[in-house]
């Protein structure tokens, strides 16, 4: 995405994240730290939370039943669910793309993450128990991410995944601009390795080239290891990576 297209998504009202879920309390949580909560008590976005239960009728404040046709755990109801969704709806005018954090979702990558980072923000509904009822995501076309093949015991750290990935990537957010341009997935490649001061640490030295302050062997090592170490582990991006450029 081009500065210009950045500029102009911020440039109005800040980043909105909304967490709707049954444990509000998990929330700044991490977020609440470091450049993501500096940035936080800045306003360059928002935090909201929507307890769930809070919609529950009964005396007992029912968010659950168990599951149709037999099975372990229960099931967050839709009706339930569907008063929460609606409220967030109310508040933000419909403007925030609708996540669902579950394992059957589509695998989160940095592209997914740099168009929702430049767009209004994101409403997130946390999963518990075995997860939430298809019809209430079905009728609001809910959009259902994973952040990797195992099953966590709730969404909301995965929501707090899904929101700083996307909040270091407001402008001013991180110190440097161009300091995510050269990150592990930026060019569809894994990031080359990193080295500091000391030049030698325990009988381990630096590269040499790093050292030698020439910028265009610099940057061919870089791409070099970038290659070889996403080749290694990680053949489905090699694959990409290769196709892309060929
Ligand atoms: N029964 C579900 C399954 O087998 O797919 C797992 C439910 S899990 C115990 C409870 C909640 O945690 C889910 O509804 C979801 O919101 C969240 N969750 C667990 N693993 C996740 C993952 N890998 N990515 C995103 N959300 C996850």
């Amino acid at each position: 995405m081009s500065d210009g297209a950045t500029s102009k998504a911020h440039s109005g009202s800040p980043w909105q994240a909304v967490a709707l879920t049954l444990f509000p309390d998990m929330f700044p949580g991490s977020l609440g730290q470091s450049l993501a909560g500096q940035a936080l008590e800045d306003g360059r976005w928002t935090l909201e939370t929507v307890d769930i239960r809070g919609f529950a009728r009964d005396k007992h404040r029912t968010v659950d039943d168990t599951p149709c046709g037999g099975g372990a755990g229960m099931v967050m109801r839709p009706d339930i669910v569907d008063l929460a969704i609606r409220d967030v709806q109310d508040k933000t005018g419909g403007k925030l793309p609708l996540i669902y954090m579950t394992p059957r979702g589509r695998p989160l990558t940095q592209n997914r993450v740099r168009e929702l980072a430049f767009g209004p923000g994101v409403a997130v509904l946390c999963g518990r128990y075995e997860g939430v009822d298809q019809r209430v995501l079905d009728a609001h076309d809910v959009e259902e991410i994973s952040i990797g093949d195992y099953v966590l015991s709730g969404g909301e750290v995965a929501a707090l995944v899904l929101m700083d990935a996307c909040v270091r990537l407001i402008p001013g957010v991180m110190g440097s601009g161009r300091s995510h341009e050269e990150e592990s997935f930026e060019e569809g490649l894994l990031e080359y390795p990193l080295y500091t001061r000391p030049t030698e640490w325990q009988g381990r030295t630096v590269p040499e080239v790093l050292l030698s302050g020439h910028h265009g062997n610099i940057r061919a090592w870089r791409r070099e290891q970038a290659e070889a170490v996403t080749k290694d582990r990680r053949p489905d991006l090699w694959k990409a990576y290769k196709a892309a450029s060929e």
